[in-house]
């Protein structure tokens, strides 16, 4: 096969910035070739260690070759067959089974969508609708994903203001504030929250605050959704964040490394309550795409591999390695916080534009990690679960001698 010439390579790049819509100031621009585990190679042979596992999606590491060899067979069989919900497809129902038996009973039915902004559309609907109440409950610093409705529970005015007018009837409260939760009333359809936030800067709440949230919502009747979509499947250390709480939602919301990096969401929640989108009007709530067969089956791979290798618990153990060596790195007095939890974890510095120097030194060395959304004083590290010890090393040796050019 011929290689693409520097030129064609310059127009590819160049292409990328004229025809492929931009959101980002600076897009990182890495021009991928290959990705593998934790590393993802560019068109010029350079290796990347990704901290970031493509934003909390490969858990089990990119390309996993059992999650390929998934939506090889699968793709093989068919593709887009029938809209959602009309034919039995294995991959789906297989997918919904293994996720139910691994959650608690009361969350034992599946609806698929193909991100986790559907499905936290979704899951708005089917509050609003099970409990015939209008107002929702959100967070300061929450993030739950960019169309409207998710939009709307967002927790950052900076990123709502320009699209208003969001839904109505929502209210927002401080994160980690039990004292803030009688707002949450008789008039509440639901509480949507991440128990740890991703965005708002890796923030875990303290251990008796989404017991309070629970007691709290079932005392007024209003349902209880917990937002996973970054936390579910192993990150925290945990097969699901809530596991680490004691405290079980009555919607959970997944997306992310569900599909073991094919785009799939699902929300998930009691017969019961989905049952509400199958009447007045049946047909409630329909998608084409949602729960592709080849995601599924990409999926049941996934969940395969985290599940054989208890992926969660070399997160709690790596996450433990990490918190010791990152408090260990010179940081020169910027250092605010470490926070860990698993393989999540929130770097809190003192400056904003120092986290901006420092990401871009570490990309510069060929070490992928961001600072999150809403706080631009966080770095966030999420590696893929399969990471090894080694390549946490190097990670570790860039992050240092990115501090020391950064911190000047
Ligand atoms: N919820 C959380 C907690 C997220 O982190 C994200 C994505 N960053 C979303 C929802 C939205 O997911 P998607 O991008 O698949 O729509």
């Amino acid at each position: 096969m011929n290689e693409p010439s520097d030129k064609a390579r310059d127009r590819m790049a160049d292409r990328f910035r004229r025809h492929v819509a931009q959101t980002s100031a600076e897009p990182l621009g890495l021009e991928i070739a290959t990705a593998e585990g934790c590393t993802v190679i560019d068109v010029h042979g350079r290796r990347y260690l990704d901290f970031l596992s493509g934003i909390g999606v490969a858990n089990v590491g990119h390309a996993h070759p059992q999650v390929v060899a998934a939506v090889r067979e699968q793709a093989g069989r068919y593709l887009h067959a029938m809209v959602y919900g009309e034919y039995v497809q294995a991959p789906q129902v297989e997918l919904a089974a293994r996720l139910a038996a691994v959650l608690p009973p009361s969350l034992s039915m599946v609806y698929f969508t193909n991100s986790g902004t559907e499905a936290i559309e979704g899951a708005i609907k089917t509050a609003r609708k099970h409990t015939r109440r209008k107002k929702l409950v959100a967070f300061e610093g929450a993030f739950h994903g960019d169309t409207t409705g998710s939009l709307s529970l967002g927790g950052n005015p900076v990123y709502r203001d320009p699209f208003e007018p969001l839904l109505p009837h929502v209210e927002r409260l401080p994160f980690g504030e039990p004292g803030a939760l009688g707002a949450i009333d008789a008039e509440t359809a639901a509480v949507f929250i991440e128990p740890v936030q991703g965005e708002g800067g890796v923030r875990i709440p303290s251990p008796g605050y989404l017991t309070a949230l629970r007691r709290r919502s079932t005392e007024v009747g209003s349902l209880l959704v917990f937002d996973e979509v970054l936390t579910g499947f192993g990150r925290t250390g945990r097969r699901f964040a809530f596991e680490h709480f004691g405290v079980v939602p009555d919607v959970l919301v997944l997306a992310k490394a569900l599909g073991g990096g094919m785009p799939l969401g699902a929300f998930v929640s009691s017969p019961e309550i989905l049952a509400t989108l199958a009447a007045e009007p049946p047909l409630g709530h329909v998608t084409t795409f949602g729960g592709h067969p080849v995601c599924c089956a990409a999926g049941l791979a996934a969940l395969d591999v985290l599940e054989r290798e208890r992926l969660w618990e070399r997160a709690e153990s790596l996450g433990e390695t990490l918190r010791g060596a990152l408090r260990a790195l010179r940081w020169r007095g910027h250092l605010v916080e470490v926070r860990v939890i698993g393989l999540l974890v929130g770097l809190e510095l003192d400056d904003a534009d120092l986290t901006r120097r420092l990401a871009r030194a570490c990309f510069a060395r060929g070490l992928v990690l961001n600072w999150t959304l809403h706080r631009d004083r966080v770095i966030r590290l999420a590696p893929p679960l399969v990471i090894r010890e080694d390549e946490i090393g190097l990670g570790l040796d860039i992050l240092g001698e990115a501090i020391a050019e950064a911190a000047r």
